[in-house]
């Protein structure tokens, strides 16, 4: 059974570690050259909880040529639709392929490619960073919940469900994993790009009465427009998992602000605040937090010209 990681920056390197360090056959595909060749001629460089060093396939998406059995995405979420794109051609029709981005609505691209029983949505807490370009930093631990969308799906995900676990992924088939994703959108949406603007720690920010106030508001939006599109969420206990993750992140500059203040790249912003503030209007809910926040990210991406 062949598994390619689309998409192998920090968290894709993660799971392909996982992966082939419990011999399964993965291959790795990125886009990143610099991180290909290290890759291929130093192999994987694992530092943090483990120092370790793995002999790994990674090459162009367009140079793989076995069909997959499985492909897990894991892209920014701005580089899916190229990434799906270039990975047609490995897709048949049992191909299963598994989404555990950050953020929302990614299934509607996918299913532009995939059909609908054969993709799988979750979200995982596994975190992970990178050293530079070859050099994963893999500390703590984490899991991962995911959903077949088509119910003919089910078995074939639990098959998946338990490769991961197999991996020390610590997998666990949902039933109804959208709340979840939803959940993990809310302490996205409250403190990445918050802290990216202001330059500062999810500590920093959340110890601020103005920043409490800002994450509450903003978690408001998201309850709000995931309830009117149908997600079962509970505002209080939401807020309340969304200080718990500031507190247990407080020392951390979240994804968001290593991608636009640190490495200059752009953002996420679009699939997190901007999915509120898209999706606020439509649905006749006020989003001012969610549409400023997102006016402000792309903002500061235009003063450091990037694109
Ligand atoms: P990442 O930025 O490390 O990698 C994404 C892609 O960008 C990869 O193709 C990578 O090779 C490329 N890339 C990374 N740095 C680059 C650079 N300096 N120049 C050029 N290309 C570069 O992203 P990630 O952290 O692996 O996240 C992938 C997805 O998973 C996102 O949706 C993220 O929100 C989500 N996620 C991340 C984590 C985490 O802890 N990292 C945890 C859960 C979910």
């Amino acid at each position: 059974m062949v598994t390619y990681i689309a998409g192998s920056g920090a968290i894709g390197c993660r799971f392909g570690y996982s992966l082939a360090k419990n011999g399964k056959d993965v291959v790795l595909l990125d886009n990143w050259d610099v991180h290909i060749k290290a890759i291929q001629e130093n192999g994987l460089k694992i530092v943090g909880d483990v120092e370790d060093t793995i002999q790994i396939p990674i090459m162009y998406p367009t140079e793989a040529t076995r069909e997959a059995d499985l492909i897990i995405l894991f892209t920014k979420s701005m580089q899916l639709e190229n990434m799906l794109q270039e990975i047609t051609h490995l897709i048949g029709e049992g191909t299963k392929v598994m989404c555990l981005l950050n953020g929302l609505g990614h299934e509607d691209i996918i299913r532009k490619y995939v059909p609908e029983k054969n993709i799988i949505i979750g979200v995982t807490i596994w975190t992970a960073g990178l050293a530079g370009p070859g050099t994963a930093i893999l500390k703590g631990k984490g899991s991962v919940n995911i959903q077949s969308l088509d119910e003919s799906g089910v078995e074939k995900a639990k098959e998946i469900v338990q490769l991961l676990n197999e991996s020390g992924l610590n997998a666990t088939y949902d039933e109804n994993v959208f709340p979840s994703i939803w959940r993990k959108a809310c302490v996205n949406g409250a403190s990445n790009a918050t802290c990216a603007l202001l330059d500062c720690t999810v500590g920093e920010f959340f110890g601020s009465e103005n920043g409490f106030n800002i994450a509450r508001a903003i978690t408001h939006e998201f309850v709000q427009v995931g309830l009117a599109s149908g997600i079962a969420l509970d505002e209080a206990e939401i807020m309340a998992y969304v200080e718990e993750a500031s507190i247990k992140a407080a020392h951390h500059y979240p994804s968001m602000h290593q991608d636009l203040v640190k490495n200059h790249r752009p953002t996420e912003v679009d699939y997190i605040n901007g999915v509120i503030a898209r999706k606020g209007p439509q649905l006749g809910i006020k989003t001012p937090y969610c549409q400023m926040i997102t006016d402000l990210v792309h903002a500061k991406e235009a003063v450091l010209a990037i694109r």
